[in-house]
């Protein structure tokens, strides 16, 4: 028996929100926007020149760090963009979590996290969350290797203000720290202004979820200039080319939008406001919401047996049978419409 196997990098993936795709069905599963993104973009996809294709795209990415750069009022050497956040907190575990000491994320949060870490073989260590789903900051005074953690957290939807983000700062000025702003154009607050501040923090953010692209492919993270150095350089070392020509014309429309931006996530604000007590007088409980999505568990029925319930009726959210959680669905905020069949449904389904 040869035994090629033993140098195998062997690694246990992150599952991705299941991606039906059957008619009439209700997707809330996988924190997607409802709308479609900005109309610039549509117009670039209709107008864009394939035979510009045969040419590899600009390597650093410029019209789009540029537009972002200009856009957050930061210099276009704090800005770097990759494909999705995803692969911008890749590259960022990679290059800033290289320390033999544990690097710390809490117990309930984006489970890509210690996906990457196993996978660099980063050490790791995941302070838990108090029974309300809120970051304990004395976690993260102990020595580590680096800190990250999403601002609003998924899978609870919680934001922290930002006074706890810059406590967290002032106690690890020796690291790196990330924060996962996936969800802060819903409400929150974002720690970009730290920067300033702070030259070990850096934010990342993606156009997955309020700008309506995850399909496209869009991330970015902003920071210190020497933060983003090194960022590039280990993309360099790794693939030049990680965004291509349609991502980049599109990202450009998409930022350049902004009322359209402002208008779609106001939208989704006030759904998820409303959806909050449509929740409520179904016996639902969550922690409060800064995201598109809502975490619910409800008074009497297991989350297992609702979810299984509203997969029939063509209606998808997400349900994580993991520690702590198993009694929660996370409900991605659709449209006005979409919402209203969710409710009717669950009307129905649980007698109310
Ligand atoms: C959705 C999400 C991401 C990844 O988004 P991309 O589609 O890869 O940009 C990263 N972090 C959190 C917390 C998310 O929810």
């Amino acid at each position: 028996m040869s035994n090629w196997r033993e140098n195998v990098r062997k690694v246990v993936p992150y599952v991705p929100g299941e991606q039906p795709n059957k008619p009439g069905m209700i997707k809330l599963n996988t924190n997607e926007n409802p709308y479609p993104p900005a109309p610039g973009v549509k117009r670039v996809l209709d107008e864009f020149q394939a035979d510009s294709l045969r040419l590899y795209p600009d390597p650093a990415v410029t019209d789009l760090v540029e537009c972002l750069a200009d856009y957050y009022g930061v210099g276009k050497d704090q800005v770097f963009v990759g494909v999705g956040s995803d692969d911008v907190l890749a590259m960022a575990f990679m290059t800033f979590f290289n320390s033999e000491k544990p690097i710390l994320f809490p117990d309930i949060s984006y489970s890509f996290y210690s996906v990457w870490a196993e996978e660099f073989k980063i050490p790791y260590k995941r302070p838990a969350l108090d029974e309300n789903f809120k970051l304990v900051k004395e976690d993260y005074y102990q020595e580590n290797g680096g800190v990250i953690f999403p601002n609003p957290n998924a899978p609870t939807a919680i934001y922290e203000p930002l006074e706890t983000i810059e406590d967290i700062l002032q106690h690890n000025k020796d690291v790196v720290v990330i924060v996962d702003e996936a969800y802060i154009d819903f409400g929150g607050q974002s720690a970009l202004p730290l920067i300033e501040k702070y030259e070990n923090l850096l934010v990342v953010q993606t156009f997955s979820k309020s700008r309506s692209m995850a399909g496209m492919r869009i991330g970015f993270a902003i920071g210190n200039p020497e933060l983003i150095k090194y960022l590039n350089d280990v993309k360099y070392s790794f693939n030049s080319y990680t965004m291509n020509r349609t991502a980049i014309c599109c990202g450009v429309e998409a930022v350049r939008d902004d009322t359209y931006f402002k208008e779609t996530t106001a939208k989704i604000i006030e759904t998820r406001e409303w959806a909050k007590e449509e929740l409520t007088k179904l016996g639902f409980t969550f922690p409060e919401s800064q995201a598109n999505f809502i975490f619910a568990a409800h008074e009497s029925v297991p989350a297992k047996e609702i979810f299984a319930a509203l997969r029939e009726a063509n209606i998808y959210v997400r349900y994580f049978n993991a520690p702590r959680i198993s009694n929660y669905l996370r409900i991605t905020i659709g449209t006005r419409g979409e919402m209203e069949k969710l409710f009717e449904f669950l009307r129905t389904y649980l007698n109310k």
